[in-house]
């Protein structure tokens, strides 16, 4: 075994058994992307093709994506992230694969049906470079001469070339660059050797120009939350801005976990509820067309962990309830709890026949009752609980909790 990347021996001495179980064990600190997908990189591919059914991937309750080989090309890595297991000076056993025995590893276990793709990251061994060329030939290998047509997710070191970032997309069918903070200044308190400028941004923004130009292939982020003393309006200001500057497809939020030995080890883990509302704010931003300001975060620039974002903004804009379900346009729909994209474009759909009358009709078209119907009218008539929309009873879940059975009330328009 070899403690430190200033102590390596000849990694051929390790079993692959043995850089499994490094490699597996360093890898589950990444969030897993969804990862549906109906596109091959190849065409006519011999195995592991899913068009056009797509991957199915199943996830463990706290999210995590359990059907992906998820593993590092190696632990050894030359930048000292605070929270990260892999960073240069921790004193744990390294190793790595060379591409042919990734490859080999991942076919085996593919023809035994443990897993369905492959999700590929790693430290940072001799430079970004020879890092990201090793990992582009584990997927090249798979392509071109296994002809694997099933999912690759290939992480991007920060500060990858242009041509690298090309090579990866064209194997791989997601690519992702974690952005782990939201800004210069939060990632300077985790890292002396990460530039956020040219290392994340800038990577970044080769990413997004290749996305936004080829579209073949998309790419995601993720952040630490809670490492760095950011605020959730810091993490939805940076996820707002590579949405819309940078082709992001998605970004992913993994609760900050101490890991002995680093710097941060004496921090407290972040509460799993943050990065739920983390989560919840995202969706509203790309798929409700709910915007940052529209956000209600208290006096630090946080999320309520107690109830849900969309809730939040529902108790906060009194002015705009209860709506008429047969007047709102399909956007002020999405701003009804309890009601998603598709039961707002159900209901539209409906309105073209006629006008909806019961809330049984709201059930039928997904609508989730009660969440919502405290907010709306049907044809004038309120099916629901005024007390929640009354200004002086519009306070905290805490005042509300003293209140008892209106405890019950607001409990059940909470999402989990
Ligand atoms: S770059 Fe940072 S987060 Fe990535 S493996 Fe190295 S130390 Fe860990």
């Amino acid at each position: 075994m070899y403690y430190n990347s200033t102590k390596r021996k000849d990694v051929q001495e390790l079993d692959v058994l043995d850089k499994l179980q490094i490699l597996g064990e360093g890898a589950k600190y990444d969030v897993c992307a969804s990862t549906a997908t109906k596109s091959s990189k190849i065409i006519n591919p011999a195995i592991g093709s899913t068009s056009p059914s797509g991957i199915c991937h199943s996830f463990t309750p706290d999210g995590r994506c359990i059907s992906l080989f998820k593993v590092l090309l190696t632990n050894y890595c030359e930048k000292d992230c605070a929270y990260c297991p892999n960073r240069i000076d921790r004193n744990v056993p390294r190793s790595r694969f060379t591409a042919d025995e990734l490859v080999n590893v991942f076919m085996e276990f593919y023809r035994r049906n443990y897993v369905e793709g492959l999700f590929l990251s790693s430290g940072i061994f001799h430079s970004t470079s020879a890092t990201m060329d090793e990992m582009i030939k584990v997927a090249e290998i798979l392509r071109n001469h296994h002809k694997f047509g099933g999912y690759i997710h290939l992480k991007i070191l920060p500060g990858s070339s242009a041509a690298e970032i090309q090579a990866a997309a064209a194997v791989a069918d997601r690519i992702s660059l974690n952005m782990e903070a939201p800004s210069d200044r939060h990632l300077a308190k985790l890292s002396r050797t990460k530039q956020y400028g040219p290392e994340i941004i800038g990577t970044m923004a080769k990413i997004g120009a290749y996305v936004a130009r080829y579209k073949d292939v998309s790419h995601t982020t993720q952040y630490i939350v809670g490492a760095a003393q950011e605020s959730d309006r810091d993490i939805l200001t940076s996820a707002a801005s590579l949405y819309k500057g940078y082709a992001l497809k998605r970004a992913y939020f993994s609760a900050f976990q101490p890991v002995k030995h680093t710097p941060l080890e004496t921090v407290s883990a972040t509460p799993l509820i943050r990065e739920n509302r983390l989560y919840q704010s995202d969706f509203l931003l790309r798929l409700y067309g709910f915007h940052l300001g529209e956000f209600v975060f208290d006096a630090g620039g946080n999320l309520d962990p107690d109830i849900d974002p969309k809730l939040a903004y529902a108790l906060n804009h009194p002015e705009l309830f209860p709506l008429d379900i047969n007047q709102a346009s399909y956007q002020q729909l999405l701003k009804v709890p309890g009601i998603g994209p598709r039961s707002a474009s159900r209901i539209v759909q409906v309105r073209r026949t006629h006008r909806l009358n019961d809330p049984r009709e709201l059930k039928n078209a997904g609508v989730v009752l009660k969440r919502s119907l405290s907010f709306i009218t049907l044809n004038g008539q309120y099916f629901g609980d005024r007390r929640l929309l009354d200004k002086p009873r519009r306070q905290t879940y805490q005042q509300l909790a003293l209140w008892g059975d209106e405890r019950d009330l607001y409990s059940s328009l909470i999402t989990g």
